[in-house]
């Protein structure tokens, strides 16, 4: 049966510096990833595991490895989305948990709520019992640790989509935010349609700043394209990726359909992401 898994660390990498102890985790992750497709687990309980690994790693900017906002708080973003029912979770400017993403998926399992943010994200979390960081200097390992501009791009987002054996489609995404951010804000990550969507059709989860992938509403266009427009997978992605850089943004996204097409598109720099599928295709890639 058809199953297709793609994975991504975030757009904008840096030309010149040695990605290769992100590729080696990253093709890791991708391989029990696929092992668990091929033995038939579900589209959304792959990505949750995939954006759990990502995040604990340290190696991309969320998770371990995120850096603090401008008043020195690890405030992070995270969401999932199920395409079968769309059922979504996400939390916004969560400060000590160590899975964002875990969150996300408690939000969706647990609450009537789609998205839940800072101090009531952190009480809910709290409550659903998930893991804390404690000490933050003890815990986070910035996977950027140089000096960064304001709003500068992370390039380290995390996220997963799938398409499993029995056609359903899942997508998380996970992330520390724009490097240097400012406290309170929220990018385009846990907003469903933006950073992050999936539904009977596509599973999308997007990397770059923010704040153009929120004003191209970027994941659930790429949908909308493929409903409304006919487009290939291919072609729908890379229409809203045009429309997002009309505007003036950078980033890329991964991306599948019910079929088990696969898309990875960028016009940033580059961006470190992986793709499995059941024909044995296997490969991660930073730049082209
Ligand atoms: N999209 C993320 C944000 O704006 C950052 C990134 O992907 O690097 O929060």
């Amino acid at each position: 049966m058809a199953w297709a898994l793609a994975l991504h660390g975030g757009a904008g990498p840096a030309r010149g510096r040695s990605y290769d102890r992100e590729e080696a985790h990253l093709a890791e992750v991708l391989r029990r990833g696929a092992d668990m497709l091929e033995e038939g687990a579900a589209a959304l309980d792959v990505v949750v595991a995939m954006v759990g690994e990502l995040e604990a790693c340290g190696f991309h900017v969320a998770g371990r490895g995120a850096s603090a906002n401008a008043d020195g708080i690890y405030e992070l973003d995270a969401a999932v989305m199920d395409g079968v029912k769309r059922r979504a979770g996400a939390v916004g400017g969560l400060v000590g948990f160590r899975s964002p993403i875990q969150a996300a998926r408690a939000v969706m399992d647990q609450t009537p709520h789609v998205l839940l943010i800072g101090a009531g994200a952190q009480a809910f979390a709290k409550s659903a019992g998930l893991e804390e960081v404690g000490d933050p200097a003890a815990y986070y390992t910035p996977a950027v640790s140089r000096p960064v501009e304001p709003g500068e791009l992370a390039h380290g987002t995390v996220g997963a989509v799938a398409r499993d054996t029995a056609g359903r489609l899942a997508a998380a995404t996970s992330t520390g935010g724009l490097l240097n951010k400012m406290p309170g804000r929220v990018g385009d990550t846990p907003l469903i349609g933006a950073g992050t969507w999936a539904d009977e059709r596509v599973a999308v989860s997007c990397t770059g700043q923010g704040e153009y992938f929120m004003r191209a509403a970027v994941a659930a266009d790429i949908s909308a394209r493929v409903r409304y427009g006919g487009q290939t997978l291919a072609a729908a992605c890379a229409g809203a990726l045009a429309d997002m850089e009309t505007q003036g943004g950078d980033g890329g996204l991964i991306a599948v359909d019910a079929m088990g097409n696969v898309a990875t598109p960028y016009v940033s720099e580059g961006m470190k992401r992986g793709i499995a599928t059941h024909t044995g295709r296997f490969e991660v890639k930073t730049f082209r």
